[in-house]
């Protein structure tokens, strides 16, 4: 060894160097460590069902967590304030901290916020048309600060123009707000197409992906009774309608389910949520997709790590039965 310094030489670098690339390794894995306090589970590595329901957070986020909690689920989905309005409490107020920490402890995961369904992306009035814009970025900040990763969003109504202006409007809308630094999917959501709505159909989803230029901060949410309310057969042949979702959009854009039965007939446009599986006794309706189908889709491996939100309707102002439902769709009744 003597003989070769050099030898010795290099080897004593390799060993320094090692050490160092060691050192700074533990050490920016602290500091990541410390930075994500904030950042929720993920569920790549989760197998199995996350089924949760809309929960309210006028206890802050804790009590969301601690609502969902009660139903069994193991993920929720909140507006940050009143869905009809854009009055908003500052995020400081939402015990955010208290929440993940509960929601790390409960195992709840990939919580998911809806924006107000009063933003309209593309509203004929300019004053309205840049409040929603305004609204759907302080929005999006405060999903990032709750730390869901995925905003759902009601893509417009074309009012009195026309859907393929609506979707113009709506893309240069979304691309007016959206940066590379943008955190969360916005999640286009699936519409019945009542009214004037836009997003009846993929082709009009895919229509308005195409027009945004951050499309990697693009992603879909499948609401059951909206797809069959549109017309799409899901009773029957919900592998079929992925196919074409796949075909049209792209599987890898699907990012959210809301599962919910529907008051109506597939294609009667109407958006009117019915409990899983309800029958006639149920006093807010009979479901026409029934719990067979729903479950179904619940059970595909599609749906598998993604969460599964149930908007479905309260009997009374006491009485929900997400803790029933969830269950069911389990599969443990
Ligand atoms: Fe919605
Ligand atoms: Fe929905
Ligand atoms: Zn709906």
């Amino acid at each position: 060894m003597l003989r070769r310094p050099w030898l010795r030489f290099t080897l004593n670098l390799l060993y320094f160097t090692t050490i160092l690339t060691l050192f700074f390794f533990f050490e920016i894995a602290a500091f990541t460590n410390a930075k994500t306090i904030y950042k929720i589970k993920e569920s790549g590595d989760y197998m199995g069902l996350l089924i949760g329901s809309h929960v309210s957070i006028s206890k802050g986020l804790i009590g969301a967590a601690k609502e969902a909690h009660s139903y069994g689920a193991n993920t929720f989905m909140i507006y940050t304030g009143a869905p009809q309005n854009t009055k908003r409490r500052p995020i400081d107020d939402l015990k955010i901290e208290e929440g993940i920490a509960y929601m790390a402890e409960h195992d709840i995961r990939d919580i998911v916020v809806h924006a107000p369904y009063i933003v309209n992306m593309s509203s004929v009035k300019e004053d309205i048309y840049a409040l929603a814009q305004t609204f759907l970025a302080e929005e999006i900040r405060r999903t990032e600060a709750i730390g869901s990763r995925y905003i759902v969003l009601h893509p417009g109504s074309f009012t009195s123009k026309d859907p393929d202006w609506g979707i113009k409007r709506i893309a240069e809308g979304l691309n007016n707000i959206l940066t590379k630094d943008t955190k969360p999917f916005i999640c286009l959501e699936t519409m019945a197409g009542k009214g004037t709505e836009i997003g009846r159909s993929f082709e009009e989803l895919q229509q308005i992906i195409e027009l945004i230029e951050l499309k990697d901060k693009i992603g879909v949410c499948f609401d059951t009774c909206h797809t069959h309310d549109s017309g799409y057969d899901i009773i029957h042949h919900f592998d079929d309608v992925l196919q074409s979702f796949d075909d049209i959009i792209g599987l890898d854009r699907l990012k959210v389910f809301h599962i919910n039965g529907s008051l109506n007939i597939a294609g009667a446009r109407k958006d009117r949520h019915a409990n899983i599986g309800a029958d006639a006794s149920n006093n807010r309706g009979q479901d026409m997709i029934g719990s067979e189908a729903l479950r179904h889709i619940v059970q595909h491996p599609i749906c598998q790590n993604k969460p599964l939100i149930l908007e479905t309707p309260w009997l009374d102002k006491k009485t929900n039965l997400y803790k029933e439902e969830i269950a069911m769709l389990r599969g443990e009744v």
